[in-house]
Protein backbone atom coordinates (compact mmCIF):
# COMPACT_ATOMS: atom_id res chain seq x y z
CA UNK A 1 0.00 0.00 0.00
CA UNK A 2 1.11 3.77 -0.79
CA UNK A 3 1.08 5.46 2.58
CA UNK A 4 0.64 9.19 2.77
CA UNK A 5 2.25 11.81 4.86
CA UNK A 6 -0.29 14.33 6.56
CA UNK A 7 2.22 16.94 6.75
CA UNK A 8 3.76 17.06 3.58
CA UNK A 9 0.84 14.82 1.30
CA UNK A 10 3.99 12.35 -0.64
CA UNK A 11 2.87 9.34 -0.57
CA UNK A 12 6.41 8.10 -0.51
CA UNK A 13 6.23 5.10 2.66
CA UNK A 14 5.24 1.88 0.83
CA UNK A 15 3.69 -1.10 3.63
CA UNK A 16 3.39 -4.61 2.94
CA UNK A 17 -0.62 -5.66 3.39
CA UNK A 18 -1.85 -8.54 4.68
CA UNK A 19 -2.70 -11.32 2.22
CA UNK A 20 -5.83 -12.78 2.53
CA UNK A 21 -4.41 -16.07 3.16
CA UNK A 22 -2.44 -15.56 5.71
CA UNK A 23 -4.75 -13.73 7.96
CA UNK A 24 -6.59 -17.09 8.18
CA UNK A 25 -3.92 -18.94 9.46
CA UNK A 26 -3.23 -15.99 11.91
CA UNK A 27 -6.37 -16.61 12.92
CA UNK A 28 -6.44 -20.30 13.43
CA UNK A 29 -2.99 -19.62 15.14
CA UNK A 30 -4.50 -17.03 17.73
CA UNK A 31 -7.59 -19.76 18.48
CA UNK A 32 -5.53 -22.69 19.04
CA UNK A 33 -3.39 -20.56 21.61
CA UNK A 34 -6.32 -18.90 23.21
CA UNK A 35 -7.46 -21.55 25.45
CA UNK A 36 -3.78 -21.58 27.08
CA UNK A 37 -4.51 -17.78 27.41
CA UNK A 38 -8.17 -18.04 29.31
CA UNK A 39 -6.82 -20.55 31.56
CA UNK A 40 -4.66 -18.14 33.28
CA UNK A 41 -6.33 -16.04 35.77
CA UNK A 42 -7.72 -12.29 34.88
CA UNK A 43 -4.72 -11.26 36.99
CA UNK A 44 -1.84 -13.14 35.12
CA UNK A 45 -3.27 -11.53 31.97
CA UNK A 46 -3.09 -8.33 33.36
CA UNK A 47 0.60 -8.48 34.68
CA UNK A 48 1.58 -9.81 31.36
CA UNK A 49 -0.28 -6.85 29.65
CA UNK A 50 1.40 -4.38 32.11
CA UNK A 51 5.14 -5.48 31.15
CA UNK A 52 4.25 -5.23 27.68
CA UNK A 53 2.22 -1.57 27.73
CA UNK A 54 5.48 -0.54 30.15
CA UNK A 55 7.30 -1.45 26.75
CA UNK A 56 5.27 0.62 24.11
CA UNK A 57 5.39 3.60 26.56
CA UNK A 58 8.61 3.79 26.20
CA UNK A 59 9.12 2.79 22.92
CA UNK A 60 10.27 5.92 20.94
CA UNK A 61 9.83 3.69 17.28
CA UNK A 62 6.19 3.16 18.16
CA UNK A 63 5.79 7.34 19.16
CA UNK A 64 7.71 8.36 15.98
CA UNK A 65 5.63 5.78 13.45
CA UNK A 66 2.41 7.28 15.24
CA UNK A 67 3.46 11.11 15.17
CA UNK A 68 4.49 10.44 11.14
CA UNK A 69 0.91 8.86 10.74
CA UNK A 70 -1.01 11.20 12.43
CA UNK A 71 1.05 14.41 12.41
CA UNK A 72 0.96 15.39 15.58
CA UNK A 73 3.25 14.76 18.69
CA UNK A 74 0.99 15.75 21.78
CA UNK A 75 -2.16 13.65 20.95
CA UNK A 76 0.12 10.66 19.85
CA UNK A 77 1.99 10.64 23.17
CA UNK A 78 -1.59 11.10 25.01
CA UNK A 79 -3.37 8.22 22.81
CA UNK A 80 0.24 6.22 24.19
CA UNK A 81 -0.23 7.35 28.03
CA UNK A 82 -4.07 6.93 27.70
CA UNK A 83 -3.23 2.89 26.91
CA UNK A 84 -1.43 2.48 30.35
CA UNK A 85 -4.74 4.24 31.69
CA UNK A 86 -6.81 1.78 29.72
CA UNK A 87 -5.31 -1.15 30.70
CA UNK A 88 -5.25 -0.23 34.63
CA UNK A 89 -8.91 0.70 34.25
CA UNK A 90 -9.73 -2.58 32.79
CA UNK A 91 -7.64 -4.61 35.43
CA UNK A 92 -10.21 -2.61 37.93
CA UNK A 93 -13.25 -3.67 36.39
CA UNK A 94 -12.09 -7.14 35.80
CA UNK A 95 -11.63 -7.79 39.96
CA UNK A 96 -15.20 -6.83 39.72
CA UNK A 97 -16.45 -8.40 36.99
CA UNK A 98 -15.03 -11.71 37.74
CA UNK A 99 -15.52 -11.87 41.41
CA UNK A 100 -18.70 -13.03 42.12
CA UNK A 101 -19.16 -16.45 40.78
CA UNK A 102 -21.25 -18.05 44.16
CA UNK A 103 -23.67 -20.50 43.85
CA UNK A 104 -27.49 -19.03 44.71
CA UNK A 105 -30.59 -21.31 45.05
CA UNK A 106 -32.75 -20.86 42.11
CA UNK A 107 -36.33 -18.94 43.31
CA UNK A 108 -38.45 -21.63 40.97
CA UNK A 109 -37.46 -24.55 43.34
CA UNK A 110 -35.02 -23.80 46.12
CA UNK A 111 -33.26 -27.59 45.54
CA UNK A 112 -31.70 -25.90 42.55
CA UNK A 113 -28.71 -23.51 42.96
CA UNK A 114 -26.78 -22.13 40.20
CA UNK A 115 -23.62 -20.64 39.59
CA UNK A 116 -23.03 -18.57 36.35
CA UNK A 117 -19.54 -18.89 34.95
CA UNK A 118 -17.78 -16.40 32.48
CA UNK A 119 -16.32 -18.12 29.15
CA UNK A 120 -14.60 -15.69 27.01
CA UNK A 121 -14.90 -15.66 23.21
CA UNK A 122 -11.80 -17.35 21.73
CA UNK A 123 -11.19 -14.89 18.73
CA UNK A 124 -12.16 -10.74 19.03
CA UNK A 125 -11.47 -8.99 16.13
CA UNK A 126 -11.23 -5.50 16.02
CA UNK A 127 -11.45 -2.90 13.17
CA UNK A 128 -10.18 0.93 13.95
CA UNK A 129 -10.15 4.28 12.42
CA UNK A 130 -7.14 6.76 11.65
CA UNK A 131 -8.28 9.31 13.97
CA UNK A 132 -6.37 7.74 16.56
CA UNK A 133 -5.01 4.94 15.05
CA UNK A 134 -3.20 3.75 17.90
CA UNK A 135 -5.70 4.13 20.75
CA UNK A 136 -8.45 3.56 19.11
CA UNK A 137 -6.89 -0.29 18.11
CA UNK A 138 -6.10 -1.11 21.84
CA UNK A 139 -9.08 -0.02 23.94
CA UNK A 140 -11.13 -3.17 22.91
CA UNK A 141 -7.92 -5.29 22.45
CA UNK A 142 -6.84 -4.96 26.07
CA UNK A 143 -10.23 -5.47 27.15
CA UNK A 144 -10.60 -8.57 25.18
CA UNK A 145 -7.70 -10.08 26.42
CA UNK A 146 -8.21 -9.03 29.88
CA UNK A 147 -11.26 -11.17 29.74
CA UNK A 148 -9.32 -13.94 28.10
CA UNK A 149 -9.86 -13.88 24.46
CA UNK A 150 -7.41 -13.59 21.96
CA UNK A 151 -7.54 -10.70 19.50
CA UNK A 152 -6.77 -9.86 15.93
CA UNK A 153 -6.74 -6.06 14.94
CA UNK A 154 -6.63 -4.14 11.42
CA UNK A 155 -5.99 -0.80 11.80
CA UNK A 156 -6.98 1.60 9.37
CA UNK A 157 -5.17 1.49 5.66
CA UNK A 158 -4.49 5.49 6.17
CA UNK A 159 -2.51 5.48 9.10
CA UNK A 160 -0.39 1.73 9.59
CA UNK A 161 3.11 3.15 10.26
CA UNK A 162 2.83 2.55 14.17
CA UNK A 163 1.76 -1.37 13.33
CA UNK A 164 5.38 -2.81 12.95
CA UNK A 165 6.97 -0.90 15.90
CA UNK A 166 3.78 -2.05 18.05
CA UNK A 167 3.84 -5.81 16.30
CA UNK A 168 7.40 -6.33 17.48
CA UNK A 169 6.76 -5.32 20.90
CA UNK A 170 4.26 -8.34 20.68
CA UNK A 171 6.33 -10.90 18.90
CA UNK A 172 9.09 -9.90 22.49
CA UNK A 173 6.51 -11.76 24.57
CA UNK A 174 6.51 -15.20 24.69
CA UNK A 175 3.23 -14.76 26.64
CA UNK A 176 1.36 -12.52 24.36
CA UNK A 177 2.72 -13.17 21.56
CA UNK A 178 0.11 -16.21 20.17
CA UNK A 179 -2.55 -14.30 20.95
CA UNK A 180 -2.27 -10.67 19.90
CA UNK A 181 -1.76 -10.10 16.17
CA UNK A 182 -2.35 -6.80 13.74
CA UNK A 183 -2.73 -7.34 10.18
CA UNK A 184 -2.60 -4.58 7.27
CA UNK A 185 -4.93 -3.52 4.47
CA UNK A 186 -8.48 -1.70 3.76
CA UNK A 187 -11.78 -2.49 3.61
CA UNK A 188 -11.51 -5.83 1.90
CA UNK A 189 -8.93 -7.73 4.84
CA UNK A 190 -11.65 -6.02 7.20
CA UNK A 191 -14.17 -7.66 5.22
CA UNK A 192 -11.95 -11.08 5.85
CA UNK A 193 -11.42 -10.54 9.49
CA UNK A 194 -15.08 -10.27 10.05
CA UNK A 195 -15.16 -14.11 8.72
CA UNK A 196 -13.03 -15.41 10.62
CA UNK A 197 -13.43 -13.91 14.18
CA UNK A 198 -16.52 -14.79 16.65
CA UNK A 199 -17.44 -10.99 17.55
CA UNK A 200 -16.06 -8.14 16.07
CA UNK A 201 -15.66 -4.58 17.43
CA UNK A 202 -15.60 -1.84 15.02
CA UNK A 203 -15.29 1.73 15.40
CA UNK A 204 -15.45 4.33 12.37
CA UNK A 205 -18.24 5.52 9.95
CA UNK A 206 -21.91 4.94 9.79
CA UNK A 207 -21.51 3.80 6.16
CA UNK A 208 -18.94 1.00 6.84
CA UNK A 209 -20.61 0.37 10.38
CA UNK A 210 -23.68 -1.21 8.59
CA UNK A 211 -21.65 -3.34 6.05
CA UNK A 212 -20.08 -4.62 9.47
CA UNK A 213 -23.40 -5.39 10.98
CA UNK A 214 -24.42 -6.91 7.98
CA UNK A 215 -21.11 -9.12 7.44
CA UNK A 216 -21.57 -10.21 11.85
CA UNK A 217 -25.27 -11.02 10.97
CA UNK A 218 -24.35 -13.49 8.08
CA UNK A 219 -21.83 -15.19 10.52
CA UNK A 220 -23.96 -14.88 13.38
CA UNK A 221 -21.32 -12.71 15.21
CA UNK A 222 -22.24 -9.96 18.13
CA UNK A 223 -21.08 -7.13 16.28
CA UNK A 224 -19.92 -3.58 18.51
CA UNK A 225 -20.10 -0.33 16.90
CA UNK A 226 -18.64 2.74 17.58
CA UNK A 227 -19.79 5.02 14.65
CA UNK A 228 -19.85 8.77 14.11
CA UNK A 229 -21.40 11.86 15.61
CA UNK A 230 -22.93 15.43 15.42
CA UNK A 231 -22.67 16.33 18.66
CA UNK A 232 -24.98 19.24 19.47
CA UNK A 233 -23.81 21.51 22.23
CA UNK A 234 -26.91 23.72 24.40
CA UNK A 235 -25.52 28.08 25.85
CA UNK A 236 -28.46 28.16 27.81
CA UNK A 237 -28.91 31.78 29.15
CA UNK A 238 -27.76 31.15 32.62
CA UNK A 239 -24.10 29.92 31.45
CA UNK A 240 -20.92 31.36 32.19
CA UNK A 241 -20.51 32.85 28.63
CA UNK A 242 -16.62 33.03 28.62
CA UNK A 243 -16.29 29.82 29.80
CA UNK A 244 -18.84 28.14 27.95
CA UNK A 245 -16.89 29.58 24.52
CA UNK A 246 -13.66 28.63 25.88
CA UNK A 247 -14.56 25.16 27.27
CA UNK A 248 -16.99 24.71 23.53
CA UNK A 249 -13.83 25.66 20.91
CA UNK A 250 -11.33 23.49 23.12
CA UNK A 251 -13.87 20.35 22.69
CA UNK A 252 -14.64 21.10 19.58
CA UNK A 253 -11.96 21.83 17.70
CA UNK A 254 -9.32 18.87 19.53
CA UNK A 255 -7.59 16.91 17.18
CA UNK A 256 -8.70 19.54 14.49
CA UNK A 257 -12.00 18.28 15.06
CA UNK A 258 -11.37 14.56 14.12
CA UNK A 259 -12.60 13.25 17.25
CA UNK A 260 -16.17 11.25 17.60
CA UNK A 261 -17.11 13.08 20.08
CA UNK A 262 -16.32 16.73 18.81
CA UNK A 263 -18.97 19.11 19.02
CA UNK A 264 -20.46 20.00 15.57
CA UNK A 265 -23.62 22.11 16.17
CA UNK A 266 -23.91 25.08 18.99
CA UNK A 267 -27.34 26.40 19.93
CA UNK A 268 -26.87 29.55 21.76
CA UNK A 269 -29.83 31.80 23.83
CA UNK A 270 -30.41 34.54 22.07
CA UNK A 271 -29.91 37.31 25.25
CA UNK A 272 -26.39 36.05 25.42
CA UNK A 273 -25.48 35.30 21.58
CA UNK A 274 -23.60 38.44 20.78
CA UNK A 275 -21.41 38.04 23.84
CA UNK A 276 -21.11 34.29 22.94
CA UNK A 277 -19.87 34.87 19.09
CA UNK A 278 -17.76 37.72 20.56
CA UNK A 279 -16.02 35.34 22.80
CA UNK A 280 -16.02 32.22 20.82
CA UNK A 281 -13.84 34.20 17.64
CA UNK A 282 -11.67 35.51 20.42
CA UNK A 283 -11.04 31.75 21.22
CA UNK A 284 -10.70 30.62 18.03
CA UNK A 285 -8.17 33.03 16.45
CA UNK A 286 -5.56 32.40 19.11
CA UNK A 287 -5.35 28.58 17.72
CA UNK A 288 -2.22 28.18 15.76
CA UNK A 289 -1.71 25.36 14.03
CA UNK A 290 1.53 22.33 13.76
CA UNK A 291 2.17 23.59 10.33
CA UNK A 292 5.95 24.64 10.72
CA UNK A 293 6.27 22.55 13.77
CA UNK A 294 5.04 19.35 15.02
CA UNK A 295 6.13 20.23 18.68
CA UNK A 296 4.12 23.89 18.13
CA UNK A 297 0.75 25.13 18.20
CA UNK A 298 -2.61 23.63 18.86
CA UNK A 299 -3.50 21.78 15.57
CA UNK A 300 -2.74 19.33 13.89
CA UNK A 301 -3.18 18.38 9.64
CA UNK A 302 -6.05 17.06 7.84
CA UNK A 303 -4.82 13.21 8.61
CA UNK A 304 -7.35 11.82 5.47
CA UNK A 305 -7.35 14.14 2.43
CA UNK A 306 -10.72 13.40 1.47
CA UNK A 307 -11.55 14.63 4.68
CA UNK A 308 -10.43 17.74 3.56
CA UNK A 309 -12.75 17.91 0.16
CA UNK A 310 -15.79 17.00 2.75
CA UNK A 311 -14.96 19.40 5.45
CA UNK A 312 -14.42 22.08 2.54
CA UNK A 313 -17.46 20.75 0.75
CA UNK A 314 -19.78 21.50 3.91
CA UNK A 315 -18.53 25.04 4.55
CA UNK A 316 -18.83 26.03 0.75
CA UNK A 317 -22.38 24.53 0.43
CA UNK A 318 -23.23 26.38 3.85
CA UNK A 319 -21.97 29.82 2.41
CA UNK A 320 -23.31 29.39 -0.37
CA UNK A 321 -26.87 28.74 0.59
CA UNK A 322 -26.64 32.12 2.90
CA UNK A 323 -24.20 30.85 6.01
CA UNK A 324 -21.60 33.40 6.78
CA UNK A 325 -17.77 32.55 7.73
CA UNK A 326 -17.00 34.79 10.59
CA UNK A 327 -13.30 33.41 11.28
CA UNK A 328 -11.56 30.47 9.42
CA UNK A 329 -13.61 27.96 6.92
CA UNK A 330 -9.85 27.93 4.27
CA UNK A 331 -8.79 24.51 3.97
CA UNK A 332 -4.79 25.83 3.75
CA UNK A 333 -1.72 23.93 2.12
CA UNK A 334 1.51 24.13 4.21
CA UNK A 335 4.07 22.19 1.60
CA UNK A 336 1.87 19.54 0.75
CA UNK A 337 0.16 19.06 4.34
CA UNK A 338 -3.90 20.28 4.41
CA UNK A 339 -4.92 21.57 7.82
CA UNK A 340 -7.92 23.91 8.79
CA UNK A 341 -8.34 26.67 11.41
CA UNK A 342 -11.10 27.07 14.01
CA UNK A 343 -14.24 27.72 11.69
CA UNK A 344 -16.76 29.48 12.47
CA UNK A 345 -20.20 29.87 10.91
CA UNK A 346 -23.57 31.52 11.62
CA UNK A 347 -26.62 32.34 9.73
CA UNK A 348 -26.84 28.53 9.35
CA UNK A 349 -30.30 26.44 8.90
CA UNK A 350 -31.10 22.87 9.65
CA UNK A 351 -31.27 21.70 6.23
CA UNK A 352 -27.35 21.99 5.75
CA UNK A 353 -24.83 19.86 5.70
CA UNK A 354 -23.28 21.16 8.04
CA UNK A 355 -26.03 20.80 10.91
CA UNK A 356 -27.02 16.90 9.25
CA UNK A 357 -23.91 15.67 8.50
CA UNK A 358 -20.68 14.68 10.43
CA UNK A 359 -17.85 17.10 9.44
CA UNK A 360 -14.89 15.76 11.27
CA UNK A 361 -13.17 19.13 11.36
CA UNK A 362 -13.01 22.13 13.55
CA UNK A 363 -15.98 23.59 12.06
CA UNK A 364 -18.62 25.59 14.53
CA UNK A 365 -21.93 26.55 12.93
CA UNK A 366 -24.03 28.68 15.79
CA UNK A 367 -27.45 29.22 15.86
CA UNK A 368 -29.21 31.12 17.93
CA UNK A 369 -32.70 29.72 20.42
CA UNK A 370 -35.34 31.71 21.54
CA UNK A 371 -36.51 28.91 24.35
CA UNK A 372 -34.64 25.59 25.82
CA UNK A 373 -37.83 23.39 24.44
CA UNK A 374 -36.35 24.83 20.72
CA UNK A 375 -33.06 24.47 21.47
CA UNK A 376 -33.47 20.69 22.68
CA UNK A 377 -35.66 19.80 19.91
CA UNK A 378 -32.49 21.41 17.43
CA UNK A 379 -30.44 18.77 19.12
CA UNK A 380 -32.62 16.01 18.41
CA UNK A 381 -33.33 17.00 14.66
CA UNK A 382 -30.47 14.62 14.13
CA UNK A 383 -29.74 11.14 12.74
CA UNK A 384 -26.57 10.57 14.78
CA UNK A 385 -26.64 10.31 18.86
CA UNK A 386 -23.25 9.27 20.31
CA UNK A 387 -23.14 12.24 22.96
CA UNK A 388 -24.03 16.06 23.53
CA UNK A 389 -23.21 18.78 26.07
CA UNK A 390 -25.31 21.31 28.23
CA UNK A 391 -23.94 24.67 29.38
CA UNK A 392 -25.68 26.91 32.18
CA UNK A 393 -26.95 26.94 35.62
CA UNK A 394 -26.47 22.97 37.15
CA UNK A 395 -30.00 21.78 37.75
CA UNK A 396 -31.19 23.59 34.60
CA UNK A 397 -28.25 22.60 32.52
CA UNK A 398 -29.06 18.65 33.67
CA UNK A 399 -32.58 18.62 33.29
CA UNK A 400 -32.18 19.68 29.15
CA UNK A 401 -29.45 17.43 29.01
CA UNK A 402 -31.43 14.60 29.99
CA UNK A 403 -33.87 15.23 27.17
CA UNK A 404 -31.20 15.28 24.30
CA UNK A 405 -31.33 11.61 22.72
CA UNK A 406 -27.16 10.76 23.16
CA UNK A 407 -25.64 8.13 24.91
CA UNK A 408 -23.74 11.03 26.87
CA UNK A 409 -24.44 14.44 28.15
CA UNK A 410 -21.57 16.69 29.37
CA UNK A 411 -22.76 19.34 31.93
CA UNK A 412 -20.67 22.88 31.70
CA UNK A 413 -17.92 20.95 29.69
CA UNK A 414 -17.33 19.31 26.11
CA UNK A 415 -16.46 15.70 25.55
CA UNK A 416 -16.07 14.94 29.02
CA UNK A 417 -16.57 11.10 27.60
CA UNK A 418 -12.78 11.29 26.51
CA UNK A 419 -11.71 10.85 29.94
CA UNK A 420 -14.62 9.15 31.30
CA UNK A 421 -13.75 5.46 31.34
CA UNK A 422 -16.39 4.18 34.09
CA UNK A 423 -19.25 5.97 32.68
CA UNK A 424 -21.18 3.84 31.08
CA UNK A 425 -22.78 4.83 27.75
CA UNK A 426 -24.98 3.84 25.04
CA UNK A 427 -25.57 4.95 21.42
CA UNK A 428 -28.65 6.81 19.77
CA UNK A 429 -29.51 6.73 16.52
CA UNK A 430 -26.96 5.73 13.75
CA UNK A 431 -24.09 6.63 16.31
CA UNK A 432 -23.60 2.43 16.97
CA UNK A 433 -24.70 -0.36 18.28
CA UNK A 434 -23.99 -3.27 21.02
CA UNK A 435 -23.46 -2.64 24.75
CA UNK A 436 -21.40 0.27 26.17
CA UNK A 437 -17.98 -0.30 25.43
CA UNK A 438 -17.05 2.18 28.31
CA UNK A 439 -17.42 0.88 32.23
CA UNK A 440 -17.54 -3.01 33.19
CA UNK A 441 -19.81 -3.54 30.27
CA UNK A 442 -16.94 -2.92 28.32
CA UNK A 443 -15.11 -6.30 29.47
CA UNK A 444 -18.38 -8.05 29.57
CA UNK A 445 -18.71 -7.64 26.14
CA UNK A 446 -16.00 -11.02 25.27
CA UNK A 447 -17.72 -13.24 28.36
CA UNK A 448 -20.41 -15.58 27.68
CA UNK A 449 -22.10 -16.92 30.46
CA UNK A 450 -22.38 -20.34 31.02
CA UNK A 451 -25.12 -20.98 33.86
CA UNK A 452 -24.52 -24.51 35.87
CA UNK A 453 -27.93 -25.61 37.89
CA UNK A 454 -27.41 -27.99 40.29
CA UNK A 455 -30.27 -30.22 42.24
CA UNK A 456 -29.82 -31.47 45.38
CA UNK A 457 -32.89 -32.61 45.79
CA UNK A 458 -36.71 -33.82 45.20
CA UNK A 459 -37.05 -33.70 41.34
CA UNK A 460 -39.84 -34.32 39.29
CA UNK A 461 -40.88 -37.74 37.20
CA UNK A 462 -43.85 -38.32 34.42
CA UNK A 463 -46.31 -37.58 36.69
CA UNK A 464 -45.70 -33.74 37.37
CA UNK A 465 -46.67 -33.85 33.68
CA UNK A 466 -50.21 -35.83 34.14
CA UNK A 467 -53.33 -33.53 33.65
CA UNK A 468 -55.39 -32.52 36.71
CA UNK A 469 -58.87 -34.43 35.37
CA UNK A 470 -56.92 -37.76 34.57
P1 LIG B 1 -14.18 4.04 8.00
O1 LIG B 1 -15.52 3.49 8.28
O2 LIG B 1 -13.89 4.54 6.66
O3 LIG B 1 -13.06 2.92 8.29
C1 LIG B 1 -12.93 2.31 9.56
C2 LIG B 1 -12.23 0.98 9.40
O4 LIG B 1 -13.08 0.08 8.68
C3 LIG B 1 -10.93 1.03 8.63
O5 LIG B 1 -9.99 0.20 9.26
C4 LIG B 1 -11.32 0.46 7.27
O6 LIG B 1 -10.27 -0.13 6.55
C5 LIG B 1 -12.33 -0.58 7.67
N1 LIG B 1 -13.26 -1.02 6.61
C6 LIG B 1 -13.65 -0.35 5.49
N2 LIG B 1 -14.57 -1.08 4.80
C7 LIG B 1 -14.77 -2.23 5.51
C8 LIG B 1 -15.61 -3.35 5.33
N3 LIG B 1 -16.44 -3.46 4.27
N4 LIG B 1 -15.59 -4.33 6.24
C9 LIG B 1 -14.79 -4.23 7.33
N5 LIG B 1 -13.96 -3.19 7.55
C10 LIG B 1 -13.95 -2.18 6.66
O7 LIG B 1 -13.94 5.15 9.11
P2 LIG B 1 -12.71 6.16 9.24
O8 LIG B 1 -12.82 7.20 8.18
O9 LIG B 1 -11.45 5.39 9.36
O10 LIG B 1 -12.99 6.81 10.67
C11 LIG B 1 -13.73 7.97 10.88
C12 LIG B 1 -15.08 7.63 11.44
O11 LIG B 1 -14.92 6.92 12.68
C13 LIG B 1 -15.91 8.85 11.80
O12 LIG B 1 -17.22 8.66 11.36
C14 LIG B 1 -15.87 8.89 13.32
O13 LIG B 1 -16.95 9.55 13.92
C15 LIG B 1 -15.82 7.44 13.65
N6 LIG B 1 -15.30 7.24 15.00
C16 LIG B 1 -16.16 6.84 15.99
C17 LIG B 1 -15.71 6.69 17.30
C18 LIG B 1 -16.62 6.24 18.40
O14 LIG B 1 -16.13 5.84 19.45
N7 LIG B 1 -17.93 6.30 18.24
C19 LIG B 1 -14.38 6.96 17.59
C20 LIG B 1 -13.54 7.38 16.56
C21 LIG B 1 -14.02 7.51 15.27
Amino acid sequence: MDVRNPRTGQRHSRIDATASGDLVVFCQELKKAQPAWAARSWAERVAVLETWVAAVSTDADVLDALSVDTGRHRLAAGEISGVSFALSQWARFAAEVFADQSSRRLVADPNVTYTTRLFSYPLVGVISPWNFPLLLSLLDSLAALVAGSAVVVKPSEITPRFVAPLQKLIDASPELGPVFRFVIGDGRIGEELIKNVDTVCFTGSVTTGKKVAAAAAVNMIPAHLELGGKDPVIVLASADVQKAAVSILRASVQATGQACQSLERVYVARSIYPEFIKALINEAERVELNAKDIRHGHLGPIIMEAQATIIAGQVDAAVEAGAKKLTGGTVENHNGGLWIRPTVLVDVTHDMDIIKEETFGPVLPVIAFDTPEQAIAFANDSDFGLSAAVFGEEAEATAVGVQINAGAISINDGGLTAIAFEAEKDSYGLSGLGRSRMGTSGLKRFLRKKAILTRHAGGAGIDSLREHRD
